[in-house]
């Protein structure tokens, strides 16, 4: 099928390759595309995806649901991309998490942390569509086409040279650059190429997701309820929908996966409870296998991994792409100030100052400043997925008091609330 989007060059030395157009890959162009070097130019971006780009990007992206921070939509909106998102981005107004058959409870409001709202809830594609609606917005700009995309195409190999990184393609380009950037996700073949080590935690869980309706309206309330079963998410999304995520054990899963509506509403409501009254519609359902996946490196020579490149994780808090989203805002950063120096020093000195972004010095930076911030998300999702998918009776007592506790321990629930909210 032939790709519109995709416009063939002859010019194959690129400031940035971003090796991914996932979510991640695309907002992190997106972020760049306006920025201009020291001459004035833009910043020139090629972008290599496995899949085939097309206008409807819903062939792209999967069926998924994603909950985004306060922090993701502020942040989106800064980029251009929020603009066509926002209608159809449900508010979270409360979470509600519960413990069923036990006394603890907690809710997180909104209005108590004085937002509009917790974060939103949107379809997968829908976000992909709207960053690539925004990226081809800046791209048509002034005519100025400095992102390229190449795709269904992948690295085939990689070059390391001292000033550069020369990027072979399996479709036979070659492409040449001072920074690459690895944004293609779980099994990144960035990180492989430069043999950055993984730690890799299996949770012996599945994720079934898919989207229901119920006989009371969700009232922008997301539920987290903890069962035997497993937890459950049950996030508020637009035309009176819930999102489901349901984690189970594979066998579980696949198990409810395979029932047919009726039988699988009958057991999400005893499961779920009654907070939305009965199941009345429930669409496609899918299983994504879990596992927690964490690069021992963010960086190598003239490489960074961005997003599910560095950091695949449980989708219990519904931080992943959040946290990917704050590694391509400070990537966005540090590139802008370096550019921002390299002009001062041009206007001070006159000198033409080579631009080269993808120096040790800016990566190790990024490093650097990312690290605590995908600790602690990483260490808060792994401890609520022990801690929520125990049956231990000290861990369920546990769990219960601190529930409670949490519930009106303002500054804790501060900490935790800042860190939903993606700051
Ligand atoms: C069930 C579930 C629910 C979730 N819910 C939430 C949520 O509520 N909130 C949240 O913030 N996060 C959530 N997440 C996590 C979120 O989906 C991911 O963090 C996010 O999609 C990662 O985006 P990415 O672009 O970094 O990686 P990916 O989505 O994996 O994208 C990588 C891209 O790279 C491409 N690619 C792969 N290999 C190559 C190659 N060799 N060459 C070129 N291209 C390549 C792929 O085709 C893809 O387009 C959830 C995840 C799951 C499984």
């Amino acid at each position: 099928m032939k790709n519109e989007n995709i416009v063939k060059t002859n010019k194959h030395f690129f400031d940035v390759v971003i090796s991914g157009g996932g979510l991640s890959g695309t907002l992190m162009a997106l972020s760049l595309a306006e920025l201009t070097k020291a001459d004035g130019s833009a910043l020139t971006i090629a972008i290599i995806e496995a899949s085939p780009v097309l206008k409807n990007a819903s062939l792209t992206y999967d069926d998924r649901v994603l909950a985004l921070s306060h922090g993701t939509a502020g942040y989106l909106e800064e980029v251009g991309a929020w603009q066509f998102l926002s209608s159809s981005a449900q508010p979270i107004k409360q979470i509600h998490v519960s413990d069923r058959g036990h006394y603890g409870k907690a809710r997180i409001d909104a209005r108590e942390h004085k937002v509009s709202a917790l974060g939103y809830v949107v379809e997968m594609t829908l976000i992909g569509q709207s960053l690539q609606r925004a990226l081809n917005e800046k791209n048509a700009l002034a005519n100025k086409q400095n992102v390229q995309w190449f795709a269904p195409d992948t690295i085939a190999d990689i070059e390391w040279q001292k000033k550069e990184v020369n990027i072979h393609l399996s479709s036979g380009e070659s492409l040449s650059t001072n920074l690459l950037l690895g944004c293609d996700g779980a099994q990144s073949a960035c990180r492989e190429f430069a043999n950055i080590q993984v730690e890799k935690c299996e949770y012996g869980q599945c994720a079934l997701i898919t989207n229901v309706t119920t006989e009371q309206p969700h009232n922008n309330i997301a539920y987290e309820r903890f069962t035997e079963t497993g937890p459950i998410a049950m996030l508020p999304l637009s035309h009176g929908r819930c999102s489901l995520v349901w984690t189970l054990t594979p066998e579980l899963a696949r198990q409810m996966r395979e029932l047919d509506d009726v039988a699988f509403k009958h057991q999400l409501e005893i499961s779920f409870g009654s907070w939305l009254g009965a199941i009345t519609d429930v669409g496609k359902r899918d299983i994504y296998p879990l596992s927690l996946v964490q690069a021992q490196e963010q960086i190598y020579h003239r490489m960074a991994l961005i997003g599910n490149a560095s950091h695949t994780i449980h989708p219990i808090a519904g931080q992943g792409f959040n946290l990917g989203v704050r590694d391509v805002q400070q990537m966005a950063q540090l590139i802008a100030s370096h550019l921002a120096s390299q002009k001062k020093q041009k206007i001070e000195t006159g000198q033409d100052r080579v631009n080269d972004i993808g120096q040790f010095s800016l990566l190790s930076q990024y490093a650097q400043q990312r690290k605590t911030d995908h600790q602690q998300v990483i260490m808060l999702t792994d401890s609520l997925v022990t801690l929520f998918s125990n049956s231990l009776p000290p861990l369920v007592a546990g769990r219960n008091i601190g529930l409670k506790v949490f519930n009106y321990f303002s500054p804790l629930k501060s900490a935790l609330v800042n860190k939903t909210l993606g700051y």
